[in-house]
């Protein structure tokens, strides 16, 4: 069992041999945080193609997040049926903005970027099928908030390093802890870049990853 100074070594470590082998990637521009939700929300359970598919057909279809609110649930769940779970997803969506909607009094979130990193992390959380990683980017890509996103991916190295406990929240506790906020977006992206590279679900190529020496 690692000690917590340990661990933070250990992630500082990993975060450096990452940027090393992928580079330090930029902040992307930041996006209107209800398009990061709801890309977010049509990410779950599927690839970077259908998602990007599903949101294209969605704002074909609906020109504001107004419009999307006061669609049919049927008809929104037509439109975003390529990325997959398109009943259960419209609900989310539209669960999500009529949240927001009940709270501002318009479809905006732009509110958040006053609140607390936790309080707003709160008021994410407190809608239903948002979990730890669609809050968090929403906070980190959209506000630049002290928050990492823990993927499939990065659940799975993280997991796979000995890293943050069990769940996501433990593990990107020990990040935002860790790691400077200005490097947590970078950091995210790297591990994904290693997670879709090299540390993949079946067959990791522990041979070629530059994180081997870290890794039970
Ligand atoms: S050594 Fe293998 S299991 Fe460990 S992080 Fe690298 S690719 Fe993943």
């Amino acid at each position: 069992m690692k000690s917590s100074d340990d661990l933070k070594r250990c992630v500082r470590r990993i975060c450096e041999l990452l940027e090393c082998e992928y580079g330090r990637k930029k902040h992307p521009a930041k996006t209107d945080p209800i398009d990061t939700l709801v890309l977010t929300i049509l990410s779950q359970t599927t690839n970077f193609k259908n998602c990007k598919a599903a949101y294209e057909g969605l704002t074909a279809e609906y020109k504001t997040w107004q419009d999307v609110l006061e669609a049919p649930e049927d008809d929104l769940a037509k439109a975003i049926s390529i990325g997959g779970l398109g009943r259960i997803k419209a609900r989310r969506i539209k669960n999500a903005l009529s949240r927001i909607k009940e709270k501002e009094g318009e479809v905006d979130l732009r509110f958040l970027a006053a609140m607390s990193t936790e309080d707003a992390m709160g008021f994410l959380l407190s809608m239903d099928g948002v979990g730890q990683k669609t809050a968090a980017c929403v906070l980190c890509f959209s506000f630049g908030k002290p928050c990492f996103p823990v993927d499939t991916h990065i659940y799975r190295i993280c997991k796979r390093l000995g890293l943050g406990g069990n769940s996501r929240e433990e593990i990107a506790s020990l990040i935002v802890e860790t790691i400077a906020g200005n490097k947590l977006c970078a950091f995210h992206l790297n591990l994904v870049e290693h997670g879709r590279r090299i540390c993949t679900a079946r067959n990791p190529k522990c041979n070629d990853c530059v994180l081997k020496d870290y890794c039970y």
